[in-house]
């Protein structure tokens, strides 16, 4: 009886205590992947081990239909640790959350999933191309379909892990006499191309992303292309769940730097008698500044849950300028904390070594404002936010 009700009705995932697991493993090996500039291979086998890659997928395909809040919330203490293993993990959640919500009808894509689950299959993402930059809603090289197969040879300026994913999903012109807005977005599996290399990864922060640029030829099946037009995608899926898996993220680095911060306080604090020094107000600062950043996240991850299945309110103009102005909102808070932090450590906070070091959490945040630059974003949602009238009321 009470095999069988449990059977029925599952535990619930522990998600804490995964996370906990593999952001302990993360922080282990943060400065070395940052150092060394290389693939956070201790993290993922963690992440494998405790088998998170999957979690998103519904149940019906083996995974486990965790919501955007709790992976959200696993990129968030994931980013405490090391920037670079939540990146990747935020990014590959966004292609998984972009085929499960699109591959109704395509078996291919639903046993993509099942497979996944099955083998914890990381994904990267390409969408930077050429000279367009973080214009993810052009696209230069077509998909060229003979058959029932199709190639794609696409200069791909940056794939994050690309090297050490099992997969890519990239953007592409849906034909070559499709103009470059007119995209689909093709799921390809290692057999199904080739990556030779462009340019390398030397970079201020993010560096165990190894987001590297490289050309990519790729011959697959017809099938492998999800079935519903890119457009439709980019806004209900892959804006929304970047922007907040992102944020998420940053506001994680944020938090250790403020952790830091409160450390180097307390301590000084201890040493003069119980009084705080002056740079106490950077620290006050600073925990403000990531209150405000974390209450913005969890209003709008829970915002997007609220429309997720409601088409017209999440194309509409008023739910798109909400989730693309909370990514340059949380990127610039997320900038702003890791700067008291640092200030409220002084010198401590500037140095490379000892610890309250702010370096490494300075580094890896100043990529926020860049991916997908919001100077881009700002100027996109300028007409649409003359459209929409400014809110009367505190609620609405
Ligand atoms: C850590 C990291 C990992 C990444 N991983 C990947 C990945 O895995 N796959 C992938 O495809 N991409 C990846 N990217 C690239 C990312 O998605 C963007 O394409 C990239 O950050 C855009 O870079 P950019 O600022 O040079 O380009 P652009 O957005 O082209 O901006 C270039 C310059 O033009 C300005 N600008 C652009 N448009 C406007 C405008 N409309 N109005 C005013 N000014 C404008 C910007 O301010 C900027 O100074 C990654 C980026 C980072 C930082």
């Amino acid at each position: 009886m009470t095999a069988l009700r449990a059977l029925a009705d599952p535990l619930p995932f522990d998600y804490t205590a995964r996370a906990q697991a593999i952001a302990a493993v993360a922080a282990t090996h943060a400065e070395t992947v940052d150092r060394d500039s290389r693939f956070p291979a201790e993290t993922f086998a963690a992440i494998r081990e405790q088998r998170l890659l999957g979690i998103m997928v519904p149940r019906e395909w083996g995974g486990e239909a965790a919501s955007l809040a709790e992976v959200a919330d696993i990129c968030y203490r994931l980013g405490q640790a090391c920037s670079s293993s939540a990146m990747i993990f935020a990014m590959h959640h966004i292609k998984v959350a972009c085929i499960a919500r699109h591959c109704h009808g395509s078996p291919w894509h639903q046993d993509l999933l099942r497979r996944l689950c099955r083998e914890q299959l990381l994904l990267a993402s390409s969408t930077t191309e050429g000279q367009q930059g973080g214009n993810a809603r052009a696209s230069a090289a077509p998909v060229e379909v003979v058959g029932e197969r199709f190639t794609l040879d696409r200069q791909a300026t940056v794939i994050s892990y690309g090297v050490a994913a099992d997969g890519v999903v990239t953007t592409a012109r849906r034909s070559p006499d499709a103009p470059p807005s007119d995209q689909v977005l093709v799921v390809l599996l290692k057999p199904d191309y080739t990556l030779d290399p462009l340019m390398g990864w030397d970079t201020l922060g993010m560096r165990g992303t190894c987001s590297a640029g490289f050309a990519l030829h790729a011959a697959a099946d017809t099938e492998q292309i999800m079935p519903v037009p890119y457009e439709k995608i980019h806004a209900q899926t892959m804006v929304p769940v970047a922007h907040l898996t992102w944020s998420s993220l940053w506001a994680g680095i944020a938090a250790a730097a403020v952790e830091r911060a409160r450390q180097f306080i307390r301590g000084a604090a201890r040493q003069a008698g119980g009084q705080v020094p002056p740079a106490a107000a950077h620290y006050t600062k600073a925990v403000a500044s990531l209150s405000t950043l974390r209450g913005m996240i969890a209003a709008a991850i829970e915002r997007y849950e609220s429309v997720r299945d409601d088409e017209t309110r999440l194309m509409s103009l008023e739910f798109q300028s909400m989730i693309n102005l909370t990514k340059v909102e949380a990127s610039e808070g997320a900038v702003e904390t890791v700067m008291h932090a640092m200030r409220a450590c002084g010198l401590s906070g500037y140095r490379n070594d000892g610890p309250h070091s702010i370096g490494r959490y300075l580094r890896d945040v100043l990529s926020s404002p860049l991916m997908i630059n919001n100077d881009r974003i700002l100027a996109n949602v300028a007409n649409a936010s003359l459209m929409s009238p400014v809110a009367a009321t505190l609620s609405s």
